[in-house]
């Protein structure tokens, strides 16, 4: 079985994020960038399957920019068998539809029988490209998953919702997110740093996609203003002088929270 994995490089959450007010983008410099946690899970769900199906190929995919090289790497580090990075900069500021086109492009390629994502990135948050790559590929997709299992010509999994559990199969080949209930990634061990240097990385362009990012070849979102979130206003301290549930509730009325 060939799985593709998408990884995604992202702003470190527990860093400062900031958006770059001139681009509307990700500001890349403003602190540290890593591996979208959820996306370092879908790539354990692939290693732990391959782990007891020896003839498991694992590709990690990642669209970013060039500077992504060392994210991409960890994917390997991690226990990816090759990566391709699909990194063009007329990708910059790639909208959903864009980044879908892309990244089902450089999927068809490879051919694979699964496809695992995360089920919403930390930065972009669009929580829809796992759904828009079914519909390239022509392929099934069971989205947001709780808990997976990969069976030889199928797959199943729990989505778990505000109301219920529901349990779905879908057949191969297919499109699958998971969400933060599925375990954490193993972390890389120096074994696997050291190979990660010599395992395959395909660097793709877009021309080598067959894609146009140019907007007269395809509807395209464009973003027309950015703003910064206002600051936080200073929140109220209720002070108890014997009538600090009054004063809780007042507030809560006020604020039409209850
Ligand atoms: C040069 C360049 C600059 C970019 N700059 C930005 C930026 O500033 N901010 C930004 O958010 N994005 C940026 N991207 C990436 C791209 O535009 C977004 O990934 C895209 O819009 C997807 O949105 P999302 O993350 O909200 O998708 P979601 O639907 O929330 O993602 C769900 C899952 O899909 C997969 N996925 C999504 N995007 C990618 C990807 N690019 N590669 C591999 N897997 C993916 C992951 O598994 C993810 O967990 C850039 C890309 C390039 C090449």
């Amino acid at each position: 079985m060939k799985i593709y994995v998408l990884v995604k490089e992202v702003p470190d959450t527990y860093g400062d994020r900031k958006l770059d007010l001139e681009t509307g983008l990700a500001d890349r410099a403003a602190g540290d960038v890593v591996l979208d946690e959820i996306t370092e899970r879908a790539l354990e769900v692939a290693l732990s399957y391959a782990g007891k199906n020896p003839d498991t190929e694992v590709v990690a995919l990642s669209m970013a920019p060039e500077t992504a090289t060392a994210s991409v790497r960890r994917a390997l580090a991690i226990g990816a068998a090759s990566a391709v990075h699909v990194a063009d900069e007329e990708l910059r500021g790639a909208d959903l539809g864009l980044t879908a086109e892309a990244l089902a492009a450089a999927i068809r390629r490879g051919e694979p029988d699964l496809v695992i994502t995360g089920n919403l990135s930390t930065d972009g948050s669009g929580g829809v490209i796992p759904a828009m790559l079914a519909e390239h590929l022509g392929f099934a997709q069971a989205t947001a998953l709780s808990s997976v299992e990969i069976g030889a010509d199928q797959i199943t999994g729990t989505r778990a919702g505000d109301d219920g559990t529901q349990q779905v199969t879908a057949t191969l080949p297919a499109v699958i997110s998971i969400t933060e209930a599925l375990p954490d990634a193993r972390f890389p061990n120096f074994k696997g740093i050291m190979a990660a240097k010599k395992k395959p990385l395909e660097v793709l362009s877009l021309a080598d996609l067959g894609v146009s990012a140019d907007p007269a070849a395809a509807p395209r979102t464009i973003m027309t203003t950015v703003s910064e979130k206002p600051p936080r206003a200073a929140g109220v301290k209720i002070t108890d002088e014997g009538d600090a549930g009054a004063q809780l509730v007042e507030f809560l009325a006020q604020n039409r929270l209850v």
